[in-house]
């Protein structure tokens, strides 16, 4: 099959490898599309794991083979996957921050090498605990382009869970990449006000269409909106989905005391902040953080995706195959005026 295997110093080949082995409590799976996410990017562009792997976890395809002793699934079936699953007894899974699970953190889909989720590839094993736990049917009539976002709607929810935003908020949204706008998405339907900003027209015209007012952070116009909505005192809650220089400093300015301010883009532990410590003990802010899924809204994020309610496979702007992988990636890592969401089509032969 063909794979696109990360080889070190930022670079992917494509290359033909063996189909992986499945055992008795595995799947294999065809994969159809798989987004590109930022962390995926991260892992490239900074050589943060060891060479080779086969990176991409925003999965979606057709079970191809089951393991002898697999009930749950047959083959045919249109399946999402995710790459981690938490083992459901530690300290940390009892206290619901899955995502610090010695067991979530062990990646759960593989197509070679160190497993490291497989999307890129043409066919993954998916073992044993996540046929368990990790997976959903796609129903009839669902595309795998939209598909294909469970799992980045599900690492929003999850953050959107402690947000928990009122009708009547004005929330402030910085960036509106493929991230950005689906928190926009999803702030929009607890009724509060979405303020957002990006530096890409293309990108604050969806914002747009999906009732935020959006602004290019570059001029004055936004925090003076913010405070024009808000009677002067500044935005109820700050969702940071952008890494940009001095954005948490910006988020942290335009927010009211005792304002929540939600840092999901901040994923890299070498990239320092300054603020001050008095905007959050003197102005009671609460800064928190946010990090991959939550298990227990798998099936809503599900639901929500499978039933269209969040239009996401509009987002995709660019749908690449394994040959011209490296161009998507490039795209995803430094967009365009006309690029977003960036997925990869497996079985796609040019
Ligand atoms: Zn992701
Ligand atoms: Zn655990």
């Amino acid at each position: 099959m063909r794979a696109a295997v990360y080889r070190g110093s930022g670079r992917i080949s494509v290359e033909f490898i063996d189909v992986p082995r499945v055992g008795p409590r595995e799947i294999l799976i065809r994969i159809e599309s798989c987004g590109i996410c930022h962390t995926d990017l991260k892992k490239i562009e900074h050589d943060l794991l060891p060479p080779p792997r086969i990176y991409g976890h925003e999965t979606a395809g057709v079970v191809a083979t089951v393991g002898e002793h697999v009930t749950k699934y047959v083959p045919g079936d249109r399946v999402i996957v995710f790459h981690h699953v938490p083992c459901g007894n530690c300290f940390y899974c009892r206290n619901r921050l899955y995502a610090q699970c010695s067991g979530y953190k062990k990646v759960g889909v593989t197509a070679g090498y160190e497993p490291a989720g497989g999307g890129f590839s043409q066919y993954a094993c998916v073992m044993d605990w996540v046929v368990d736990g990790g997976m959903e049917l796609i129903p009839e009539g669902v595309s795998f382009d939209q598909a294909c976002w469970v799992e980045p709607v599900n690492t929003c929810l999850k953050a959107m869970g402690v947000l928990d935003p009122n009708a009547g908020d004005v929330v402030a949204i910085l960036g509106q990449g493929p991230i950005g706008l689906i928190f926009t998405l999803l702030v929009k339907r607890t009724g509060a006000a979405v303020l957002a900003t990006d530096t890409v027209e293309f990108r604050r015209n969806f914002s747009k269409r999906f009732g935020a007012a959006a602004f290019d952070p570059r001029g004055p116009e936004f925090e003076t909106a913010v405070q024009d909505h808000t009677g002067g005192r500044g935005a109820d809650a700050v969702i940071v989905a952008s890494n940009a220089k001095g954005v948490v400093e910006q988020a942290l300015r335009i927010s009211r005391p005792g304002a929540k301010v939600l840092l999901f883009a901040q994923t890299s532990a070498s990239e320092r902040i300054e603020i001050s410590g008095a905007d959050v003990c003197v102005g009671e802010r609460v800064l928190f953080g946010s990090y991959s899924a939550d298990i227990d809204l798998q099936h809503e994020s599900a639901r929500l995706v499978f039933s269209g309610e969040l239009p996401l496979e509009q987002l995709i702007s660019d749908r690449v195959s394994l040959a011209n992988i490296e161009r998507g990636i490039a795209l995803a890592q430094h967009p365009t005026e006309r690029s977003l969401k960036v997925v990869v089509h497996p079985q796609e032969n040019t």
